[in-house]
This record gives C-alpha cells, sequence and structure tokens, in this order.
C-alpha cells in the first residue's frame, strides 16, 4: 500500500456565484470524508477565478477566510476554461491534482475511484463520462462528431473525456516542459505518457446558472484542438496540390497537342490556356512545398519536450 496522498482539487470558476457555495459544501464533504478513509493524508481546494464579473471572487475569498483548506487564486482577465485550468494545475501543491468543473456536472464521487487508481500506480487517470442524458440532443451530438472528427486527423483524444482527471506530480512536472500558448489541454495530456486508467461516471446537469461555453467557445475549442495537434490540413494541401499540379501539366500537353495536330484550333488559344494551366500547377506546386516547411516551423515553434523522463534508477 503506498501513502495516502496529498491532494488537491482545482475548479475554474467564471461567474459562479450561484453554484460556488453548493460547490465549496459538497467538496468539503468530500474532502472530510477522503481523510476520514485514509485515501488522502491531506487535501485542499484550489478555486480559480477567471477574470469573472460577479461575486464569484469575494465568495472564494470568504471560503478561503473560513477554512484554511480552501485556497483561491484570482486571474487578471477572463483567460478562458483552459488556461484558467492550466494556471491551477501549475500553481497547485500535493502529490495529485484533481481538476474538475465548478457547476457539479461531473460526480464528485468518481474522486474515489481515480485516488483508487492513482494508489494503484495510474499517474493520469480520466474521468470518462459514461453518458449524455443531461446533455442536449445538440451538445450530445456535435461534441461526439467533434471527437470523430479529431480523432480522424490525428490526434490522440480519449472519447468522452473532457477536463475532470487526476494528474499525478510526475505528469504535472511534465507538463510544465510544454510551453505553448495555444493550449488544448485533452490533447496535451495523453500526450505526456505514463501509465494511465479511466473511471466511469454519470454527467448530471448544471446544478446552477448557464452554461459558460456558449456555441462560439465550443467551435474555437474544437478549432483549437485540431490546429494545434494536427498536421493533416497542411499535408492535404500538399496532395491536393500535387494532384491538381499534375493534372493541369496534363491539360497544358494536351493544348499543345492540339495546337499542333488540328489546324481548325482558335488562333491564340494554345498561347493562352498552355501558361493558364502550367502557371496554376506550378502555383499549387510551390504551396504545397512551403506547406511543408510551414509543418516544420510549426512544430518547432511549439517547442514541446522531446521526451519525458519517467524514472531513473
Ligand atoms: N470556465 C472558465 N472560464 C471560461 C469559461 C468557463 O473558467 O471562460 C469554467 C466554468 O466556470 C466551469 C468550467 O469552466 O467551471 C466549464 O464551463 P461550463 O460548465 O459552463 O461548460 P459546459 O459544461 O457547459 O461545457
Ligand atoms: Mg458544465
Amino acid at each position: 500500500m503506498t501513502q495516502p496522498v496529498h491532494l488537491s482539487i482545482v475548479v475554474p470558476c467564471f461567474n459562479e456565484e450561484q453554484v460556488l457555495p453548493e460547490t465549496a459544501r459538497r467538496l468539503d464533504i468530500l474532502l472530510r470524508e477522503l481523510a476520514a478513509r485514509g485515501d488522502i493524508a491531506e487535501g485542499r481546494v484550489l478555486f480559480v477565478d477567471d477574470g469573472s464579473t460577479d461575486n464569484t471572487w469575494p465568495l472564494i475569498a470568504q471560503f478561503a477566510a473560513a477554512d484554511a483548506r480552501f485556497h483561491g487564486i484570482k486571474l487578471s482577465r477572463n483567460c478562458g476554461h483552459q488556461r484558467a485550468l492550466l494556471a491551477g494545475l501549475l500553481s497547485a501543491p500535493g502529490d495529485a491534482v484533481v481538476s474538475v468543473d465548478a457547476d457539479l456536472q461531473d460526480d464528485l464521487e468518481a474522486i474515489k475511484d481515480m485516488l483508487a487508481a492513482h494508489a494503484k500506480g495510474a499517474e493520469i487517470v480520466y474521468g470518462v463520462r459514461r453518458a449524455r442524458k443531461a446533455d442536449t440532443w445538440f451538445k450530445r451530438v456535435t461534441a461526439e462528431a467533434y471527437y470523430s472528427m479529431l480523432q480522424a486527423v490525428g490526434v490522440q483524444l480519449i472519447f468522452n473525456h473532457a477536463d475532470y482527471r487526476l494528474l499525478g506530480r510526475n505528469a504535472l512536472e511534465a507538463l510544465k516542459s510544454y510551453k505553448e500558448t495555444n493550449l488544448f489541454l485533452r490533447g496535451v495530456i495523453p500526450q505526456l505518457g505514463f501509465t494511465s486508467a479511466r473511471v466511469y461516471y454519470d454527467r448530471s446537469e448544471r446544478f446552477a446558472g448557464e452554461s459558460k461555453y456558449p456555441f462560439s467557445k465550443m467551435v474555437a475549442l474544437a478549432i483549437e484542438g485540431i490546429t494545434s495537434f494536427s498536421e493533416v490540413p497542411l499535408k492535404l494541401i500538399t496532395i491536393v496540390g500535387l494532384l491538381i499540379s499534375l493534372a493541369s501539366f496534363a491539360l497544358a500537353v494536351w493544348a499543345l497537342w492540339v495546337r499542333i495536330t488540328n489546324p481548325a484550333a482558335v488562333p491564340g488559344w494554345a498561347s493562352i490556356v498552355i501558361p493558364l494551366y502550367m502557371l496554376g500547377g506550378v502555383q499549387l506546386l510551390c504551396m504545397g512545398v512551403i506547406g511543408q516547411y510551414v509543418v516544420k516551423i510549426y512544430s518547432e515553434t511549439k517547442s514541446r519536450p522531446r521526451f519525458v523522463i519517467e524514472k531513473e534508477l
């Protein structure tokens, strides 16, 4: 049996005054229970206020004043869920950090299973939704189409997993070496490697308040996921460029052939059509070549770690 862990729970909050008191109450109960069961040696909660404009921060300050296990950090402006989450993950102390949304959609009971999986050696434990009954038809269909699309362009993703997960200290340290500003955590975490496990839970409805993820933010996240992790769109340009330019060259040869063999060809026709095809072909081919270099620049500028050492003897 491994030592009981020091646990931090990171909760990103954007205008969540309606749910926060209930979230804090439930987290308090959970931490007490975990400590009583001997699952954790110590537990704390870190709320990250992502530039809220309502009463979120004063509430967090209240929790922190009333209870030494509650802590908060306030971002200077609204930076978005992913960055708020990262701010929390990189600031939270402890051997294991669980990230969970403020709105109580994710069943907190799953944290028990996550800790159990962590104790058995999993460095990363993904919370995976069993059913999406609580989501609207539209959200469910778009979300599932999105996961499938990302997988199709080669982004490693955990199906039906959002940002409810446990990360061990080693995984957190590895995460620190990902310096990219366009951050898509759901894609980065599976890339870290390490032993991982999944726990399943039912996702319920938002406890109170409205979704802070309108359609526009969902689309932005979807595009982020593809452009941060996939070179497929750029490679497609190269392939399409190559095919079209081959066809153009063939057409140019055909135009020349018609010009020579058919005395009835309209004068001036070949001299217009041949350069048209040739130029189009050359241009697309060049764009494809440039695309290949852009792919390289793109992966270099992300300056991701080339490897992560898990253990040394
Ligand atoms: N959130 C955030 N910054 C934002 C938008 C959302 O920190 O700009 C937080 C929000 O407070 C919640 C979590 O991210 O804790 C998930 O948001 P929400 O529940 O509204 O998304 P949904 O479940 O509807 O996809
Ligand atoms: Mg939610």
